[in-house]
């Protein structure tokens, strides 16, 4: 299945891909692994114009409702909670700092779709099961088509990534395909 997906009604969520996450204490070799194609999908988004939003933990030490139950991570200001630098974001994207696991609780993530009228949302990052799948939730009831690239997520199982791809595609209807599928 090919799927021209990248024009103006599309956009890339890369979702946590975070130092805490990524190369620190709660990262493991799987979220490392979808550095290079999430890099890929996003200098393909740039070139064809589709807009690129990071959805980042920015979490308040003492306030955050996560950090009860995870432990302190992504805290704001600190290197931990920085994109890792092989996905710096660049000018035109959109950066959107969050509380808690979904893209869209407390943010202008979904103003600023409505106002760029995008429709679809290639959801990438971290994690299958818990970030991605709130965000994802989120999206679904906004109304908006969710297209996962099984290569640009992950989760600390193999045995969760299953269940959860599974579950996107039952319970949100999103499109799973790989990301070299998407041009
Ligand atoms: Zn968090």
């Amino acid at each position: 299945m090919e799927q021209s997906l990248f024009h103006s009604k599309t956009a890339v969520i890369v979702v946590d891909m975070l130092n805490d996450f990524v190369k620190g204490e709660l990262s493991w070799e799987q979220s490392r692994a979808i550095v290079p194609p999430i890099q890929s999908l996003l200098s393909s988004a740039r070139q064809k114009g589709a807009p690129v939003f990071y959805c980042n933990d920015c979490h308040v030490p003492g306030i955050d409702p996560e950090l009860k139950l995870w432990g302190d991570h992504a805290i704001a200001g600190t290197e931990g909670a920085e994109i890792v630098s092989e996905l710096a974001p660049q000018k035109d994207d959109y950066v959107i700092p969050k509380h808690c696991y979904s893209a869209f609780f407390q943010t202008d993530l979904q103003w600023i779709l409505t106002s760029l009228g995008i429709e679809n949302l290639i959801i990438t990052g971290l994690y299958t099961n818990i970030c991605v799948r709130h965000t994802a939730a989120d999206a679904f009831c906004w109304g908006y088509q969710i297209y996962i690239p099984k290569d640009c997520v992950s989760a600390f199982t193999a045995e969760e990534y299953e269940t959860d791809i599974a579950y996107l595609k039952t319970v949100y209807g999103a499109i799973i395909l790989s990301s070299d599928e998407i041009k």
